[in-house]
């Protein structure tokens, strides 16, 4: 029995989409399959259906390395999908707050600097090595409508220190890569 998704209501709703998750998560691993032997991993991008978490989940079935939206919203809808979240557009300045790292793509992924992005980077499977146990990120994700004082990670961060737990970290330029991280503006950022 296929495991179908349908978007847009009841049957008296008109158009409506029917998505078959086991196809769709076929069709992502042949693909994420492909581009593997050309050293090319895979960003499920989630726009198209506004970030629904039931298709997404199938798009990290399938295997791909990556979420990726030009919404923040859909973003945070997929918090729960534990997969790195690219926004794939520029922030506006009312989104500032919420980007906590922001560099070019290349530099993000050979030299990600904030300390959740590296466990975020760390706990991609590899399918061309065997591991006994992936890297993890400590901790319960915070609820959105509970979040720590300070930086929303201080909870689930190996290097917080007392400061992280008062101040939130604003976002700093080092050498045109910007971190919202206490490690890399220890005495910037103190506002409280
Ligand atoms: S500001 Fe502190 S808690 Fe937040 S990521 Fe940096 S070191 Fe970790």
């Amino acid at each position: 029995m296929p495991d179908v998704l349908i978007i847009g209501g009841n049957v008296m709703v008109y158009p409506r989409v029917e998505v078959d998750l086991n196809k769709l998560k076929h069709n992502v691993n042949v693909l994420v399959h492909l581009c593997k032997e050309k050293q090319i991993e895979v960003a499920g991008v989630t726009k198209v259906f506004c970030g629904n978490p039931q298709i997404a989940k199938a798009y990290v079935e399938g295997g791909v390395s990556y979420l990726a939206d030009s919404r923040i919203e859909n973003l945070i809808k997929l918090k729960d999908l534990n997969l790195p979240k690219m926004l794939i557009r520029i922030p506006m300045l009312s989104e500032v707050d919420k980007v906590v790292e922001y560099a070019d793509v290349k530099t993000i992924f050979t030299n990600p600097l904030h300390p959740y992005t590296q466990g975020l980077l760390g706990s991609i499977p590899d399918i061309n090595r065997q591991v006994d146990k992936f890297e993890t990120i400590e901790g319960l994700v915070p609820s959105l409508y509970n979040l720590p004082k300070g930086c929303r990670f201080s909870t689930r961060c190996k290097y917080a220190f007392e400061n992280c737990t008062k101040n939130q970290p604003k976002l700093v330029d080092n050498n045109g890569h910007k971190v919202a991280c206490f490690k890399y503006s220890p005495l910037v950022d103190q506002d409280a």
